[in-house]
This record gives C-alpha cells, structure tokens and sequence, in this order.
C-alpha cells in the first residue's frame, strides 16, 4: 500500500477529518486501486503510484479553454465508472463522455 508523505504534523489539532467529506477536497482524492478497472499493461498510472488524484489543468478541445479535471472527478470517472486508468479529461462541456485516450495513434 501507498501512503502519502507525511506533511505537517500541526495541522492534526484542527481535526481534518471532518473537512475531507465537503465538496472542496484540497486537489486531493485518495486512490482506492481496489476499484479502478482492470488494465492490460504493466505500466502503472502516476496516481496509482502516488496513492493520489491530483487536480489537473486541461486544455478542452471544443472551445480551447483551460481548466482542471478535479481530483474528485477522477476518482469518480476510475472508480465508479470504470474509466480505462491511462485515459484523461478532454473537454470541459459534456461529462463522462469528455473523457479519452491522452495520446493518439493506434
Ligand atoms: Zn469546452
């Protein structure tokens, strides 16, 4: 199992748990490796690596705007809806369905 490197041990006083349950999740998602959807390749994807989703800047291919595929999001479109683990967000208009393979070419 992966751990996250320890930070700063003072911010246990304020008790933190409380806080990871609210929509805003520090750019953080825990990876759960348990429900991603079962690859071919022996190439393991970063988050898996880092025990980690991070937010993660975009660019959308429809209307060339940048924005963030939030932690959150990844760990839904992984772990809920069984996304391939190397593909990435694309789009910023249309869900799920923004989601495809980062690199081209077969
Ligand atoms: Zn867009």
């Amino acid at each position: 199992m992966n751990f996250p490197p320890r930070r700063k041990r003072s911010d246990k006083k304020n008790n933190s748990e409380n806080r990871k349950v609210k929509s805003g999740t520090n750019g953080k998602a825990v990876v759960n490796a348990f429900l991603l959807a079962p690859h071919g390749s022996y190439d393991v994807p970063h988050f898996v690596k880092v025990g980690y989703y991070h937010d993660k800047p975009f660019t959308c291919r429809d209307c060339d705007k940048a924005e963030i595929w939030t932690a959150t999001q990844q760990k839904w479109w992984f772990e809920i809806a069984k996304g391939d683990v190397f593909t990435q967000a694309q789009r910023c208009c249309s869900g799920s369905a923004s989601i495809g393979k980062s690199e081209s070419g077969s």
